[in-house]
């Protein structure tokens, strides 16, 4: 796929699924735009693109703050004049918990950085867009968006959450030609699993016998798949939620 003189912009880039999204679209021939909460991750992984010759700046942004989404959109558009692509990708984990026994803090966070996190860059990226009468979007769901998943409530309704949203702005943003597509994981094999791994043995062990193909998916996969739906050969999907999750909800 080429993407030679377009610009892309992914939140939750200083790692895993994001962190190979933005190599990827760098590869691709995209100046990046890479966005996290964390400000070391994204040095890094900015460092290591400049140093392959790529083109590419890194923001701390926190998508919570819908002051620091409108600024990371401004910095975007200033140093790269456009903004052709958007993955809103940025996004955490709660603990695995039933709903009887689960913390409201837990649910806020959820909501906050999953759901209301997406809502902020949608409306700064597509305020942009608008202008432009052009640009693609992919928001990063989950299977937990598509199907209910025991114990992960919170984690669960922020991610149904995020595929509303997709379908909403998709139908408002057609008439100008911006398409808005969600991609939906299953567990993919990144430092938030990792972690879920150590934290929720007993879970994650049970989560992965359930996938058909019988093993973890790689960042590059999902990588791949938000390429493809951001890419001219994906020109007609627009409100869809693509499950990249091994067959997971297959069944
Ligand atoms: P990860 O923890 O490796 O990366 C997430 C990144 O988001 C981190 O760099 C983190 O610093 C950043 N982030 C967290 N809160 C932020 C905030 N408020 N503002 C800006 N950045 C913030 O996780 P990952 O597995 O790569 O997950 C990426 C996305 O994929 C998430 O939305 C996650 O829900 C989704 N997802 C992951 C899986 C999986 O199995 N890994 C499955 C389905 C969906």
């Amino acid at each position: 796929m080429d993407f030679k003189n377009k610009v892309a912009l992914i939140t939750g880039a200083g790692s895993g699924i994001g962190r190979e999204t933005a190599f990827a679209f760098a590869q691709a021939g995209a100046s990046v735009v890479l966005a996290d909460v964390n400000r070391e991750m994204i040095d890094d992984a900015v460092q290591s693109l400049l140093a392959s010759g790529h083109s590419a700046i890194g923001i701390q942004c926190d998508v919570t703050v819908e002051t620091d989404v409108e600024r990371l959109v401004e910095k975007a558009v200033s140093e790269f004049g456009k903004l052709d692509i958007a993955f809103n990708n940025a996004g955490l984990h709660v603990p695995v918990r039933n709903i009887a026994d689960a913390e409201g803090e837990d649910f806020d966070t959820a909501i906050a950085v999953n759901l209301k996190g997406v809502w902020n860059c949608l409306k700064h990226e597509l305020k942009q867009m608008r202008k432009q009468e052009n640009g693609v979007i992919v928001n990063c769901s989950s299977n937990s968006g598509l199907a209910g998943i025991a114990n992960l409530g919170g984690y669960t309704a922020s991610k149904h959450g995020v595929i509303g949203l997709t379908k909403s702005t998709a139908l408002e943003y057609a008439p100008l030609g911006i398409r808005v597509n969600a991609v939906c994981p299953g567990p993919v094999e990144t430092p938030m699993v990792k972690a879920a791994m150590e934290s929720e043995p007993e879970h994650m062990a049970a989560v992965i016998k359930e996938i058909p193909l019988g093993r973890l998916g790689k960042s590059e996969e999902i990588a791949s798949a938000v390429l493809w739906l951001c890419s001219p050969g994906a020109g007609f999907v627009t409100g869809h939620a693509l499950s990249v999750d091994g067959g997971f909800l297959a069944k």
